[in-house]
């Protein structure tokens, strides 16, 4: 084939499947099959791998992304990209209207679009081709993530008419998508903004291609242009952009909007439009709405309409004098960084914890922010004295949303220390998260030695923090066993130490030697080595902490494999963890203090309560909190029951879970008690 040829053809497969990516993700409305669609991509890119020289700066194959590694160049906007002044009520919104009107001496019409929470991004375009994507930076400066927004299906490569034009716009991810990728981030992220950020400062496009990101673009900017917003909305709505039709138009007089009136009906049917008194309702009306939409808005934006009026109305400082945004209310705070500390973790991860000025979110005073990792702190370009606004989604600690100020001293973006704040070792990066490896390291021992007291653990009475933290710091506690060995009438006489509180302390220590093996092994912190681990464990009959050591020494995965809920990694940390000499010394010391390292019985009866004895249970179906199955059958099992894997006469109770079968419908002709997952926990919880 001859270059004209082969250029031709890339040419044309290039059109066609622009035009059919448009179809498909612009108008929700595939123009073939996608096996059709398939064929030509796969034409197209074996035409440009052989002939890289003849790529179109267009082409569709640059939506998959690459995975070559770059730098985020700054560049330099050539439109001033700035932040909006914001309203927190509808009468404010109607004082800056009348102020606005004013002072324009004319009539107005005002557009009312979403305010999209997610990241604000310039598309610039010469001649119909995306030449340059740029983050807002701080308004004159942005990055250049061009190969990245390249990957946005909705963002169009190539125009449909070849016009020089700068588009603002705000990539988002909807709602959904965010759920479902959040939930396997090793640091989740408080919001789909957030994430969005996170996903677009990626270093190879090609993991941005994977995530499902979107866009919505709001303002289109052009030379010399007589139109006003709603003409130039539609306008870019016919150049190929996304734009969104939750849209209000309010005007006191229908001759200011005549594009409404007549023509361009079917692009923007779906748009509102109103005078200025029904312009309340359609605030309340979205922001009651607004639960139900697929994305996260956090506001509303008002603008003037016409062009030349905003163009004479002008800036001040920091906003554009013809826009402003109105705030939803929300259950966050604004407050100040003040400062950034690093905690030491007893696994030795360090975790930066942002010190802010209290600040009353949801009734409950909050003073700490967590801030996860370097990288959590560089998606959010946060520095001490940043003015932030904090949230508290759920129950977890509160997070930072966004920044609302950068500081005015130009501190710059907070950095990770190299070494430990505690011990002064070097730290190590393992994953996300930076390491102290010190085993002896003052914090991490600390942190191990309260896990151990805790109450969920080995639950010494009388043994509050405070009393940890004062040993501890006085060097009387220097390791668990120490927690046995110390005299503790050595404390007679110190502040806060009378005679009844020192036998407080020494009877909880006492008291907790009759803990059993299946708590006391989970309270040494052993990563993976929780109670449900451990209880698995000891079902399967490895009842003596010598069993581990065993194991460990012959390296025996597959023993820990085969045992059910035992997966693969827990089985290897288990088996460095039993043959390092540190878990071993503590564990002699322990023993020799007292603690028992076995299980005699097969799991003591008031561990517990007996509930299924004589009972014989089916299990069928999948379940939610039983994966495997297996866990399920472990429960019914300490609790005295018996399981069986087919339903006959015998069968007392079939647990069936989600698409239960065959036995659902055995058990129900054979009148078989049939017991739901949700009543399964019911009845564990209620005889716990
Ligand atoms: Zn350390």
């Amino acid at each position: 084939m001859n270059n004209n040829k082969i250029i031709e053809e890339i040419r044309k497969l290039s059109d066609l499947l622009s035009l059919y990516q448009n179809a498909y993700y612009l108008q929700t409305n595939p123009l073939i099959s996608d096996l059709e669609y398939d064929r030509l991509f796969d034409r197209l890119l074996f035409l440009e791998k052989g002939n890289p020289e003849f790529v179109l700066p267009d082409s569709p194959s640059r939506r998959v992304g690459s995975d070559f590694s770059q730098d985020i160049p700054e560049v330099l906007h050539s439109i001033p990209v700035l932040s909006l002044d914001k309203g927190y009520s509808v009468e404010s919104i109607r004082d800056w209207m009348d102020k606005t009107i004013s002072k324009a001496g004319s009539e107005l019409s005002f557009i009312v679009e979403e305010k999209i929470d997610g990241v604000s991004i310039v598309l610039y375009y010469k001649k119909g081709i995306l030449n340059l994507a740029a983050t807002r930076g701080n308004g004159s400066v942005g990055n250049d993530i061009t190969a990245n927004v390249r990957t946005i299906k909705s963002v169009p490569l190539r125009l449909t008419e070849d016009v020089d034009i700068v588009a603002r716009g705000e990539i988002f991810l909807p709602l959904a998508e965010f759920e479902k990728l959040n939930s396997l981030q090793e640091v989740p992220f408080a919001n789909p903004r957030n994430l969005t950020a996170g996903t677009l400062r990626r270093k190879k496009s090609i993991d941005v291609a994977a995530v499902p990101l979107e866009i919505f673009i709001y303002e289109g900017f052009m030379d010399n242009t007589e139109m006003n917003h709603v003409e130039i909305l539609t306008f870019l709505k016919k150049l190929g952009f996304k734009v969104s039709n939750s849209i209000g138009v309010f005007s006191s007089s229908k001759s200011l909007t005549p594009s409404l009136n007549s023509g361009n009906k079917e692009s923007n049917s779906l748009w509102f439009r109103g005078d200025f008194k029904s312009l309340s309702g359609y605030v309340k009306k979205h922001t009651k709405e607004r639960e139900n939409l697929p994305y996260e808005i956090d506001g509303l934006v008002i603008k003037v309409n016409e062009i030349d009026v905003r163009e004479s109305l002008g800036f001040t400082g920091h906003h554009p004098r013809w826009a402003i945004a109105y705030k939803f209310e929300s259950p966050e705070g604004t407050t100040v960084i003040k400062e950034i500390d690093v905690q030491v973790g007893r696994t030795g991860r360090i975790t930066p914890v942002g010190r802010v000025e209290p600040v009353l979110i949801g009734g409950s005073t909050i003073s700490n922010v967590t801030l996860h990792n370097q990288e959590y702190i560089n998606i959010l370009e946060l520095a001490i004295g940043d003015t932030v606004s904090v949230s508290k989604r759920g129950d977890v600690i509160p997070a930072v949303e966004r920044i609302v100020d950068k500081n005015e001293d130009n501190i710059p973006v907070w950095k990770m220390p190299e070494r430990c704040p505690s011990c002064k070792q070097d730290l190590e990066i393992k994953g996300a998260h930076l390491f102290c490896v010190n085993s002896e390291c003052p914090d991490q021992v600390k942190g191990k030695i309260f896990f151990f007291l805790g109450r969920n653990q080995m639950d010494v009475e009388g043994f509050g923090p405070e009393t940890a933290d004062y040993l501890i710091e006085q060097g009387f506690i220097k390791t668990i066993p120490d927690l046995y060995s110390f005299d503790y009438t050595r404390l007679e006489g110190l502040p806060g130490f009378g005679s009844k509180k020192i036998k407080l302390i020494s009877n909880g220590i006492k008291k907790s030697l009759d803990q059993p093996y299946s708590r006391i092994l989970p309270s040494l912190g052993i990563p993976e080595l929780g109670k449900k681990a451990v209880e698995l464990l000891i079902i399967s009959g490895l009842r003596d902490v010598d069993d581990l050591i065993k194991i460990a020494a012959e390296k025996d995965v597959d023993k820990l494999v085969s045992i059910k809920g035992i997966g693969e990694r827990t089985a290897e940390i288990i088996i460095n963890e039993f043959s390092s000499t540190i878990i071993l010394d503590l564990i002699k010391d322990l023993k020799t203090a007292g603690l028992k390292f076995e299980e005699k019985e097969i799991l003591k009866q008031d561990m517990f309560p007996q509930i299924f004895s004589d009972q014989i249970w089916c299990i069928t179906g999948s379940f939610e909190n039983y994966k495997p199955r297996s866990l399920a059958e472990n429960e019914i099992v300490k609790r005295g029951g018996k399981t069986t894997s087919t339903v006959t006469g015998n069968t007392t109770h079939l647990l069936a879970g989600e698409s239960a079968g065959s036995k659902l419908v055995k058990a129900k002709s054979l009148g078989t008690k049939i017991i739901t997952e949700e009543k399964f926990m019911e009845i564990l919880n209620n005889n716990e």
